[in-house]
């Protein structure tokens, strides 16, 4: 399909294609940032890209969901005022030249079924499946993890989106039937085995649109700032809430004001329920895995207190189906998506039950994705 609207739009035919997966995060959300742990898997809903080299320095970008062209010359990058989108790419190219790669010119058609400013990240596969593009035209190969931190610096410093890097990580490196966990101090990251026998994960897309964000966030930042500065004090090796056990937080947890005290009490207890999700996983024990879930979203519901109605609804809905080992809000909160493990007998049930009474108890129009967790980036065949 990426093949044919390239050829539509260029009037010659592309030489390559390119795929980049967009993802969910299972478990460790606001961990982040608290240079804790998160447990993302790649979804088979992706980004791709036919392209072809072109003699010069000119990129021609067109995106087929917009239907809206854009090029830029490898010698001048800027921002394009008028296609946001293209700046994505453009901040890839700019860095991958920073790094000493030789680009050459390129024509390329974008298409991506990650669905667009839901949460799931279609952002970074825009960008891992750009510089995956430029790897397959140019002849080099990037490292996954340092492809990953390439392109986070592009969302970072060129779009000007303050997003962490689990995204371009799992993005890159996702694994077939695997979830991975990343470190995010030492970026160290492992494959774990993700073996649902008859569970699927599913997506639910509130329709709720994330408000809110980047106030919030700034303010929970400073919290966590403020509760690893207290635990520093009592623990010298504490660099970050990331380094607080729960004994020690439940400790001294009522020296903490109110609001700094159930902030800490998420990031210290979800940080372990990752681990303990892990574990879970290795022994293939769904229904521990889902009572982690469930309890991450009480945690992030009442204790970081980013989640709303419309979240609180579609998480309520999915656990009251039987066959829902577990169900959670899923991102930075205050909208966007739930994570649920449905058993594979219930989807058909699941999707039209939860969308019934979510539809009638909201008014909005929710949205499911059943997914797998597949390949990180790379070339299609
Ligand atoms: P999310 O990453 O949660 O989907 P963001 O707001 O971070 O939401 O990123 C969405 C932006 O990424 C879009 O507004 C657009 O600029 C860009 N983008 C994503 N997919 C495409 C695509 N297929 N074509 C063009 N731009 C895209
Ligand atoms: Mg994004």
């Amino acid at each position: 399909m990426i093949r044919e609207a390239f050829e539509k739009h260029f009037g010659f035919a592309p030489d390559a294609a390119v795929r980049a997966p967009g993802r969910v995060n299972l478990i460790g959300e606001h961990t982040d940032y608290n240079d804790g742990f998160v447990l993302p898997v790649a979804i088979d809903f992706q980004v791709v890209m036919a392209v072809r080299p072109r003699a010069g320095r000119q990129v021609r970008l067109y995106s087929a969901n917009f239907e809206r062209e854009s090029a830029f010359s490898l010698d001048n990058i800027a921002p394009d005022r008028h296609e946001k989108w293209s700046d994505y790419v453009r901040g890839v190219a700019l860095y991958l030249l920073e790094a000493g790669f030789s680009l050459g010119g390129m024509d390329a058609a974008i298409y991506g079924d990650v669905p667009i400013g839901s949460g799931l990240s279609s952002s970074a596969a825009l960008e891992v499946a750009a510089a995956t593009a430029f790897e397959r035209l140019n002849g080099f190969r990037m490292d996954g993890a340092q492809k990953a931190k390439l392109c986070q610096k592009a969302e970072n410093a060129f779009v000007g989106m303050n997003c962490g890097i689990m995204d371009q990580f799992i993005s890159c490196l996702g694994q077939a039937e695997h979830a991975l966990l990343i470190d995010c101090r030492s970026l160290g990251y492992e494959q774990v085995p993700l073996d649902l026998g008859g569970y699927r994960i599913v997506i639910g897309d509130t329709g709720k649109r994330r408000g809110l964000v980047d106030s919030e966030y700034n303010a929970r930042r400073k919290e966590c700032e403020e509760a690893a500065a207290f635990f520093a004090g009592l623990y010298p090796r504490v660099r970050a809430l990331r380094d607080v056990t729960y004994e020690q937080y439940a400790k001294h947890a009522d020296s903490l004001p109110s609001t700094v005290r159930k902030r800490a009490g998420h990031v210290v207890s979800e940080n372990e329920r990752v681990l303990r999700a892990v574990s879970a996983l290795r022994e293939g024990d769904l229904g521990a895995f889902g009572r982690l879930m469930d309890e991450s979203h009480e945690s992030l519901r009442d204790l970081y207190e980013v989640s709303c109605p419309e979240l609180d609804v579609m998480v309520e809905l999915a656990r009251a189906v039987p066959g829902v080992p577990g169900s959670r809000m899923t991102g930075a909160g205050f909208g966007g998506c739930t994570v649920s493990l449905v058993s594979a007998e219930s989807l058909d049930h699941f999707q039209k039950e939860v969308a019934a009474a979510y539809r009638a108890r909201t008014g909005l129009e929710p949205k499911f994705y059943v997914c797998r967790a597949c390949d990180g980036a790379g070339p299609i065949e």
